[in-house]
């Protein structure tokens, strides 16, 4: 079993880095490394950069597009459709994108994937807002309740 450069204890073969203290070994020749080289000073081997250890980022970040894609379904609901303020839905209705953007610029760097996943689920709060303006304005809408109803009772007799 090799031995590590730094600290002498035994390190399983084929690791570079040793576990107890870290000390970097070349890959080719076996040398201890200066922790910063980016080529072995002994045979000249690229060394390939340490991947980047991920940081933990916690679950909570979710809550912050969640909370304020909520925020914005219920502006958007309270906001009158047929007046002027129809104006501010596509400004109430980012609000979860918007959070979605905090939790990922504010993470990308500890955790890029989980970073993008916040993001996701800021778009996602944008498409159910819209899913949800569509059905709050056929169901307000005069005479598309009867419409729908109709249409519900087709599907269960299709059904049924
Ligand atoms: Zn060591
Ligand atoms: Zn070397």
């Amino acid at each position: 079993m090799p031995r590590c450069l730094g600290c002498g204890q035994n390190i399983p073969p084929g690791i570079n880095v040793c576990p107890y203290c870290g000390t970097r070994h070349c890959v080719k020749c076996g040398q201890k490394l200066p922790s910063s080289a980016e080529s072995c000073p002994y045979c000249g081997v690229l060394i390939h950069p340490q991947p980047k250890e991920k940081q933990y980022v916690s679950n909570k970040w979710y809550l912050l597009p969640i909370l304020l894609g909520g925020v914005a379904l219920f502006a958007t609901f309270y906001t009158d459709l047929s007046g002027p303020y129809i104006a501010f839905v596509p400004v109430h209705s980012t609000y979860g994108l918007i959070g979605g953007f905090v939790a990922y610029f504010l993470n990308k760097k500890k955790d890029s994937q989980k970073a993008e996943r916040f993001l996701v689920v800021g778009a996602l709060t944008l498409l159910v807002i819209g899913v949800a303006i569509v059905a709050h304005a056929l169901l307000t809408a005069q005479g598309r309740i009867s419409t729908l109803a109709l249409v519900i009772k087709k599907l269960c007799i299709i059904v049924g």
